[in-house]
């Protein structure tokens, strides 16, 4: 039987996404160019309802089993990425792609939307809050890839994105990675997009922050002349404020999406392959794209294909 939708809401203080829409949200008043997403994401009324598997049972993961016993599934979110994973810091509610798929995918572990505790995580904190359980899950821009794999497992991919530049809206000099030699470009700490400007382009002068908001605060304020990460973030961005804001050049990278979990329990991460990819079967997953990213009209693209490796 459908859950019905209750706010998704976890008290949590969030100076920087605070600041980051005291920032954004005056000079966001009346803009909306073609493509562009509305300023005002999703309500709640929009926002589909997961049913919750009642006799779901997954003895064989310890991450279920503890999660059942305590009664709560924790999950690892971003609280600062707009139509991804963001938290409203008047009601403290969760919302987004990410918080969608989270939803979606607890529901199909037995947990209702009330059983479901989102923590953020920053992205260089994701795989040891992972490994030392401070988090059950992990879903928020998690790109899967073999160094990640070595220490966490990953379910899905549920999304692919590839790494872009944002810029300032009177910046002509920068259109693609090749001009960042000089340039001050900010990423995060432990993202895979600081790590591929480091190694790839060093001339580029790469500054790190926890969060990709405080990267764009600095960009507004010209501290920095591009933030770099993947495409689906910074064009969130830059839909909440498209004066002042774009995405230049073609995306650079290939980032799947996955759902970050303890590695070795293969029970639970198969159990997420199969849930999401039933979702993606029956409309589910269209619906969350549809309700979150896709309301700046971009068509729910194909979902990657979901990499179902070997027992780790
Ligand atoms: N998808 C990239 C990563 O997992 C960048 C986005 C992020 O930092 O979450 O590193």
């Amino acid at each position: 039987m459908p859950h019905p939708p209750t706010p998704r809401h976890r008290a949590r203080p969030a100076l920087l996404a605070a600041l980051l829409l005291a920032l954004l949200v005056p000079a966001a008043a009346g803009c909306g160019r073609p493509g562009s997403p509305p300023v005002k994401g999703p309500t709640a009324a929009d926002l589909p309802s997961y049913p919750v598997a009642r006799d779901f049972s997954l003895p064989d993961s310890p991450t279920w089993t503890a999660a059942k016993r305590r009664g709560r599934l924790v999950i690892g979110v971003k609280e600062d990425q707009p139509y991804l994973g963001e938290r409203d810091p008047a009601t403290g509610t969760y919302r987004g792609f990410d918080i969608e798929i989270a939803t979606m995918l607890a529901a199909a572990l037995g947990f209702p939307e009330h059983a479901v505790t989102f923590r953020t995580v920053a992205s260089a904190n994701r795989e040891t809050a992972l490994q030392n359980g401070q988090i059950d899950l992990y879903v928020g821009t998690y790109t899967i890839n073999a160094k990640r794999k070595q220490q966490i497992g990953f379910a899905g991919p549920y999304y692919l994105a590839g790494q872009s530049l944002l810029v300032r809206s009177d910046e002509h000099d920068i259109r693609g990675p090749q001009d960042l030699a000089g340039k001050r470009v900010c990423s995060v700490a432990g993202s895979t997009a600081y790590q591929r400007i480091r190694a790839q382009y060093p001339k580029a002068v790469l500054v790190a922050y926890d969060s990709y908001s405080v990267c764009v605060d600095n960009l507004l304020t010209y501290q920095v002349d591009a933030v770099t990460t993947d495409d689906a973030i910074l064009l969130g961005y830059a839909a909440k404020v498209p004066d002042q804001l774009k995405v230049v050049g073609e995306p650079f990278s290939k980032e799947p999406y996955g759902i970050g979990m303890r590695r070795g329990d293969d029970a639970l991460r198969f159990a997420l392959d199969d849930a999401l990819a039933a979702a993606e079967r029956n409309g589910t997953w269209r619906k969350a794209y549809e309700a979150t990213l896709g309301v700046s009209g971009m068509p729910p693209p194909t979902p990657p294909p979901i990499d179902r490796y070997p027992a780790t």
